[in-house]
């Protein structure tokens, strides 16, 4: 036994198994050429933010336009982070989103698959086994350094305004010998594992980055950490193992990593892996003041993915408009092909954004106002009372005390070729329908300006003489033509349009007047339909109220 297979004995003398172990346990996968092998890695430290459903959409899709397998892998290395059903809200908030799992964890507590574990904390002895195989081959070592003395050596580097970190003659340990080690270690000192890095920060590496191009970066040469002093490794030295031993083809993610690549590459290049293909994604920016910023966990509502369904906004929309951010080509491909599903669109990393797409909330609910359009009658009032149940349980009532007429409500201009586009989250269905439910109305009796009082007042005691609530659109609108004359409004608009001193107005005002008398507004949906819902006590009961108050 050489000194540093001594070494590695001393350090980690509990593993028995070997790389090779670990390399036929987790097969090489057997798929069709192509075929993309992605993940993504949360860590469960909170809710689920939009970069990482926008992450798992980029990875989903990937392997959706490949015939690949989007796995998830929890990275809960860091138990001082990690918050109690971090996981849950991760995982299930994938699944409410629409974006299926293929292996890891597909459901937060199943998980799925031959590369199991997939919860980094229940790898150690993984991880451990590689970092033995660098220890016996002199590419790793134990630092017995405190926190104290590094903090010491940063402030030296500073002041001397040397590069930080644990590097060339800083990396104190780095010759330590298995006696030296052993005397530490018997005097109970902590260790860590660090990499001897074979480095030189005067070189260039050059990478060819699957979303960012070629990018050239110095090599490492950072004697960084890879196993902690508990055993636990960093997020550098778990990557490399498990994106190897998962067989990743493809690593998607944040580009806050772009600047460790060195680091990465080096690892796989010494542990003898072939490197993943790395494609750095931008984060999704915000205009804040003109100028361009990250979006942020502290300042932006939306950063946190919960925000979306508290505004009752549809998971189809937030991952319809997450498609237009992630490709440029998504909205013609959206156009061309209005109802497939978004995984025929064939996914182009390479047409990612560099520099960082831009959160556009006025796009998203003209984005979510077409899907929303789409819905039937029926998907529309389930959607929008299980919404209302969880955020606005008044309303929630209003909408159940009788369902068949909060249908009626909402099938008014939908289910029809060309439905409106009015609606684009939940809680905006409030203010949409509140003409409809007595709890909610508020009249209005604010009549066109340019039209006299007692015109409104005669027009009004004339249509309730004349009112049929059985009329057809057409019907309904020729009664109100027909009156037109004898109050001395003109039936068609064009004729009031090419004189107007010879009337007072247009049929089309006069169903302005009727409008306002029935919902208190000037815009709504189809008036015809919307009396004919109401039914007719409530109109007459609306139209005299608005003729006394006149
Ligand atoms: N846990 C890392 C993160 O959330 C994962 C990065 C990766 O995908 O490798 O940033």
């Amino acid at each position: 036994m050489n000194d540093f297979e001594r070494m590695a004995e001393l350090l980690l003398g509990h593993i028995d198994k070997t790389p090779e172990y670990y390399e036929n346990l987790y097969p090489t996968r057997d798929l069709p050429e192509g075929a993309r092998v992605v993940r993504i890695a949360p860590s469960p430290t909170g809710y689920l933010h939009l970069g990482t459903l926008f992450m798992a959409l980029v990875n989903r899709i990937t392997a959706d336009s490949t015939g690949g397998i989007f796995y998830t892998r929890i990275e809960d290395t860091d138990k001082k982070r990690e918050v109690e059903g971090g996981i849950d809200d991760i995982i299930n908030g994938l699944i409410r989103f629409g974006i299926s799992i293929d292996e890891g964890f597909v459901f937060p507590t199943e998980q799925k698959g031959i590369y199991a574990p997939y919860k980094q904390s229940r790898r150690a002895e993984i991880y451990q086994c590689f970092a033995k195989k660098l220890v016996s081959e002199g590419l790793a070592y134990p630092c017995f350094c405190t926190a104290e003395e590094l903090a010491a050596v940063r402030e030296e580097q500073e002041k001397n305004k040397i590069r930080t970190g644990y590097h060339g003659e800083y990396a104190v340990h780095r010759n330590i010998t298995v006696e030296q080690a052993e005397a530490l270690i018997k005097e109970g000192k902590p260790y860590v594992i660090r990499l001897k890095s074979p480095g030189n920060e005067e070189n260039r590496i050059f990478v060819d980055d699957g979303i960012k191009g070629k990018v050239e970066l110095p090599e490492n040469d950072e004697d960084f950490v890879l196993l902690k002093s508990d055993g636990i490794p960093t997020y550098h030295f778990a990557h490399a193992v498990d994106d190897h031993l998962m067989r990743t083809t493809h690593v998607i993610r944040g580009d806050e990593w772009l600047s460790s690549v060195p680091k990465h590459i080096q690892l796989f290049k010494l542990l003898g892996f072939k490197p993943p293909k790395f494609c750095h994604v931008a984060p999704i920016m915000k205009l804040d003041g003109g100028a361009k910023r990250k979006i942020s966990k502290r300042k932006d509502p939306e950063a946190a993915v919960h925000y979306f369904a508290e505004e009752g906004y549809d998971a189809k929309s937030v991952i319809e408009y997450l498609m237009t951010i992630a490709s440029s080509e998504f909205e013609d491909w959206r156009r061309a092909n209005p109802t497939e599903p978004r995984q025929k669109f064939k996914f182009n990393l390479k047409k990612m954004s560099v520099s960082g797409a831009l959160f556009d909330g006025d796009k998203l609910n003209d984005v979510s106002k077409n899907i929303v359009s789409m819905m039937n009658s029926d998907t529309v009032v389930e959607k929008l009372t299980d919404w209302a149940k969880e955020f606005d349980p008044e309303f929630y009532g209003i909408l159940t005390k009788d369902i068949s007429y909060t249908k009626a409500v909402f099938a008014i201009d939908r289910d029809c070729p060309k439905p409106r586009k009015d609606i684009a989250k939940w809680n905006e269905a409030k203010d949409y329908s509140s003409y409809f439910f007595s709890e909610l109305y508020t009249p209005s009796f604010e009549f066109p300006e340019n039209i006299a009082a007692e015109d409104v007042k005669a027009f009004l005691e004339k249509y309730i003489a004349i009112y049929n609530e059985n009329d057809t659109k057409e019907e309904w609108f020729g009664r109100i033509k027909a009156l037109a004359p004898e109050l001395g409004f003109a039936a068609e608009t064009k004729e009031y349009k090419a004189n107007k001193e010879a009337y007072k107005g247009s049929a089309g005002d006069l169903s302005t007047i009727l409008r306002i008398a029935v919902t208190g507004r000037r815009n709504t949906p189809d008036l015809c339909s919307i009396m004919q819902v109401l039914g007719r006590d409530e109109c007459l009961r609306r139209l005299n109220d608005a003729i006394s108050n006149i």
